[in-house]
């Protein structure tokens, strides 16, 4: 079957740093483009340990502002400098918070005239698809991860969103938890034909997820955003056993879509 795309994977950890791990993170590639898809602190670290030249990345995407999701974007943004990247880089944040890391960047030191290439802020609103390229397109759907923030006051300073995201490439749909509140928040996944799933495993149980996964029919669920103690005692229980089409991905594995 014909090439679809596919999510090469930087990191899985939850917001508990390991050894030897990185906070999630995964770069999606379809037709010439390349988006990456989170960029918590370690990023530049994953980028020199799995050899990707940071010119070759296109977009990056940000999920929400855990720490563990965008607080890698100067040095990131460093590291390309310094490998003399030269072509446009897309940022693709909520509108509400294209200020809040401007200002972040410009208070790490990283002034965007000086990098010596152009960097463009795409505000995105959930429910409005992002078009990366022709059969290449990011759909966010506002989930509840951020629900427990409701009655802080940002100030208008920057958002209080957190989404999960379905990618379409070339016709065939795969699932980015990101963060989320509950399984409901999955349940946006389902309309989509036979969507591969990544979905996190540290605010929802795993008899949830494989509950889901049942119900749903899905062909491939993958669990990411993980501590490695939570994969041994899932691991330990064999609870995974009588489910082929699920299993935990682990930083330097790359998926195919087909
Ligand atoms: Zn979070």
């Amino acid at each position: 079957m014909e090439y679809s795309g596919s999510v090469f994977v930087l990191g899985t950890s939850s917001a508990f740093a390991e050894k030897d791990r990185f906070f999630s993170s995964y770069l999606i590639i379809s037709g010439n483009q390349s988006i990456l898809f989170d960029c918590g602190d370690g990023i530049s670290t994953a980028f020199a340990k799995y050899d990707i030249n940071s010119a070759s990345i296109d977009g990056i995407l940000i999920s929400h502002l855990h720490s563990d999701h965008y607080c890698g974007l100067p040095s990131l943004l460093t590291r390309m400098k310094i490998e003399n990247r030269s072509q446009l880089l897309k940022i693709f944040c909520y509108e509400e918070d294209i200020s809040y890391l401007k200002g972040f960047l410009s208070n790490s030191y990283i002034f965007l005239d000086r990098l010596g290439f152009d960097v463009h802020f795409e505000g995105f609103y959930n429910g409005h698809i992002i078009s990366v390229q022709p059969g290449f397109t990011i759909l966010p759907f506002e989930n509840t991860h951020l629900d427990k923030y409701k009655d802080y006051n940002t100030g208008g300073e920057y958002s209080l969103n957190s989404s999960s995201f379905v990618f379409e490439l070339k016709s065939k749909f795969i699932c980015l938890s990101g963060d989320i509140g509950s399984i409901n928040d999955l349940q946006f996944s389902s309309q989509f034909k036979d969507c591969t799933v990544i979905s996190e495993i540290s605010h929802v149980k795993i008899d949830e997820i494989l509950d889901f996964v049942t119900k749903n029919k899905l062909e491939n669920c993958y669990l990411s955003h993980y501590e490695n103690r939570v994969r041994e005692a899932v691991s330990a229980s064999g609870i995974l056993d009588n489910f082929s089409n699920v299993r935990f991905l682990s930083e330097g594995e790359e998926i195919i879509l087909r």
